[in-house]
């Protein structure tokens, strides 16, 4: 057996190196945290060749006096703690003596630092952990730290690099992180000489968000802030529904000021959306917690990017239910908004004109086509053999004579909502979440009573899905049959399209049937009934989006389709299809009343 040895204090910081170092994006976090904990409030990065060949930040903090210089490289030496009691109450981003002397030991390090009023700074040199130069230089407060020729001297590491563009991702999905948690300081990025961020001190978070997120989602933002117990504050921004992404990378979470990576607290603000985001998307989010510094442990993790919570059920719950409060508020009319647990009284149900109501959840009743497609002036739904009735046309005409509007009888506005007139009321409803409500209700007919026809394609259409896609679509195939897909599976991992439902727009085919694929996916991971989740997601795809002119006809279409509906008040995700305003509700704002 060999001796067993201490190990050498080189090979042990190579050692951390390996925890602490793992890409340029490592280092600059490490960098950017010790400018932080140092006071500074200027923060300027330059990166080449995505961090490989150089990181240099320069800040305006505190400096390290000359006699202090050679102990910020020493293994284990920090200037933030110094007996166990201060781990229980760490405030500062570093405490553990690590990065520098890692960072040291696989790359070309310079350090130029200086203390506010100090009569000269100190310039010092390290090479793969030895010290080549130290020399005093002429004082500029703070401290300016290059890296370079990270991993010079380890090969195996350097290998495991990525792509130049994807190690500079990295580095400015970091560098976003900490422009959020310390947003009034200013902040610079360069890469290869190119200005990527330039971000002056902002007065408050939502103008960093601003700058982060782009200038027009301010008005978007929505403020979070609660105080839930004695030592627990939790504030924030998040986007209205509206404004979501498919992945949760814009999802900020800072615990006592430290950006934290915690899936768990991630979900919490998620679930506060619940069904008004598409599954599998997420919203825009910076939520700062502030908690009593002894109900979190900081120290779980060599980077210190998890943190463990004394009482994360609770964080949890608290969260999810600040952020419910905060954006699930109807943010369209403050009129008649219809929402989910308000539905009218049957009175007011009885306003809309009287009609076939299917008595089932799944309907035994009849449902008509959903296609609000119009060619040629020509009613385009298949009706599986049921005449459409237009329950429009059989407006009450004393109802109707209250109105002479010019002969229109819808109006589309924003190219979202269509405003039409009823029962002497203007009902506004959302194009999409109507269509959408429409779709899942005839889905799930489809589903469940009565397979939907197809619509043959011109010529067959074959593409390739991944892995995940075809495992679950080939489990579901006949779900897919019965909705009115003509499909089959084509070799290991490809399908051939021959039809598809009426509803489904046949020029991209391709892209909504992966959509539809990827929605039912997600929402089957979250456990939910197939049939449910498929009728969501085909509703959800293949439903008219905002932004699409309709004409008169379909507006139409619409409309009556809706009030055919059971449910006719929400999309299945439960956001508002219709809001109404009545005359005594214009009477009351313009104070008539
Ligand atoms: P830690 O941050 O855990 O203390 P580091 O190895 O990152 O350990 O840094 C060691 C010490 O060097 C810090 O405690 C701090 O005193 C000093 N230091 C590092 N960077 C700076 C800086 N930009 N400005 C002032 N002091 C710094
Ligand atoms: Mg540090």
């Amino acid at each position: 057996m060999a001796e067993i040895k201490k190990l050498p204090s080189h090979l042990i910081d190579k050692i951390a190196a390996g925890e602490v170092v793992e890409n340029p994006a490592s280092v600059v976090k490490e960098l950017l945290e010790n400018s932080l904990d140092a006071g500074a409030t200027s923060l300027d990065l330059t990166i080449e060749k995505g961090g490989t060949r150089l990181i240099s930040l320069t800040d305006n903090g505190s400096g390290i006096a000359p006699d202090q210089v050679r102990q910020a490289f020493a293994r284990h030496a920090t200037s933030k703690i110094s007996q166990e009691d201060d781990l229980r109450t760490i405030a500062s981003y570093g405490f553990r003596g690590e990065a520098l002397p890692a960072i040291a030991s696989v790359s070309i390090v310079e350090m130029t630092t200086a203390t506010a009023g100090a009569a000269e700074g100190t310039r010092i040199i390290i090479e793969g952990g030895d010290e080549v130069l130290f020399e005093p230089t002429s004082p500029r407060a703070g401290t300016t730290l290059a890296i370079k020729q990270l991993f010079y001297n380890t090969p195996a590491r350097r290998k495991f690099l990525k792509s130049e563009t994807s190690e500079n991702r990295k580095v400015v999905a970091i560098y976003s992180k900490y422009a959020v948690c310390s947003y009034g300081s200013s902040l610079k990025l360069k890469s290869n000489g190119k200005e990527i961020i330039n971000y002056p001190a902002d007065n408050d978070l939502a103008g960093r968000l601003q700058r982060l997120w782009g200038g027009n989602i301010g008005s978007r933002l929505i403020e979070v802030e609660g105080n839930p117990m004695e030592g627990l504050r939790i504030y924030g921004m998040v986007t209205h529904p509206g404004i979501n992404r498919g992945n949760r990378n814009q999802i900020y979470l800072m615990v006592n000021g430290r950006p934290v990576y915690d899936v768990s607290l991630m979900h919490a603000i998620r679930s506060g959306y619940g069904n008004t985001i598409d599954s599998g998307y997420f919203p825009l989010a910076a939520i700062f917690i502030e908690l009593d510094k002894t109900a979190v442990d900081v120290n779980v993790h060599p980077a210190k990017t998890e943190v463990r919570f004394a009482n994360e059920r609770y964080l949890y719950s608290q969260i999810r239910k600040l952020i419910e409060a905060a954006v699930q508020v109807p943010a369209l009319f403050s009129v008649n908004s219809v929402k989910s647990h308000q539905r009218p009284t049957p009175g007011k149900i009885n306003k809309i004109p009287p009609r076939d109501r299917p008595q089932s959840a799944v309907g035994s009743g009849k449902y008509h086509d959903d296609k609000i497609v119009i060619r040629n002036g020509q009613n385009n739904h298949h009706h599986n053999g049921v005449e459409s009735n237009n329950k429009f046309e059989e407006i009450p005409p004393e109802a109707e004579e209250q109105f002479d509007l010019g002969g229109e009888r819808f109006w589309q506005l924003y190219n979202t909502f269509v405003m039409g007139f009823r029962e002497g009321k203007i009902w506004m409803i959302d194009q999409h979440t109507a269509h959408e409500r429409v779709l899942y209700e005839a889905a799930l007919n489809n589903l469940y009573e009565r397979p939907g026809t197809s619509q043959r394609l011109l010529f067959d259409l074959s593409f390739e899905l991944d892995t995940q896609e075809m495992i679950i679509f080939e489990k579901h195939l006949p779900l897919f049959e019965r909705l009115g897909f003509e499909i089959e599976p084509f070799g290991s991992n490809a399908v051939i399209i021959r039809g598809v439902p009426g509803y489904f727009e046949s020029s991209s085919v391709e892209k909504l049937f992966r959509n539809l694929v990827n929605g039912f996916a997600d929402s089957l991971s979250t456990g939910e009934d197939p049939m449910m989740a498929l009728a969501a997601s085909v509703a959800c795809h293949a439903a008219i989006k905002s932004g699409e002119t309709l004409s008169q006809e379909q507006m139409q279409g619409l409309f009556n389709r809706l009030f055919d509906c059971q449910e006719p008040y929400q999309c299945p995700h439960g956001r508002p299809t219709v809001v109404t305003i009545s005359r005594e509700d214009l009477e009351k704002i313009f104070k008539r009343r």
